[in-house]
């Protein structure tokens, strides 16, 4: 989408510092990191939200899990733990309209949110 803040990382247009990235997938850092681990990984299609999620989308969702859960471990988390979160919609939390997972580790975090 050629309005949409992710689909320009993923083009190249906007920087990011870089984690990862293969065919379907990107990992970067987030620029206002809310903990000393806190990365985003993104399916490299455009899916606007968890919420609008299609059928067929499932095991690309399935493999940014896996993905999200080896990054978390190389980053240093594997043995404390991290959170995985996905915001969805204004109520949810969601600023950009393309689907992520905020990783966020190496800090013991609170619960619930505010
Ligand atoms: P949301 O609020 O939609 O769940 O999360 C969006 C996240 O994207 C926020 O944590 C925000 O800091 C991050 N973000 C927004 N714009 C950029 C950007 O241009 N580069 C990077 N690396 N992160 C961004
Ligand atoms: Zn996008």
């Amino acid at each position: 989408m050629s309005d949409c803040i992710f689909c320009k990382i993923i083009a190249g247009e906007i920087p990011c510092k870089k984690i990862y990235e293969d065919g379907e997938m990107l990992a970067f850092h987030d620029i206002r990191p809310q903990a000393p681990v806190h990365f985003l990984l993104i399916p490299k299609k455009h899916i606007k939200s968890v919420m609008d999620m299609e059928p067929e989308d499932t095991p690309l969702v399935g493999r940014l899990v896996n993905k999200a859960q080896e990054l978390a471990k190389e980053l240093g988390c594997g043995e404390k733990g991290a959170r995985f979160v996905i915001n969805a919609k204004s109520d949810g939390g969601q600023t950009v309209d393309h689907l992520h997972i905020h990783i966020l580790g190496g800090r013991m975090l609170s619960w619930p949110p505010g």
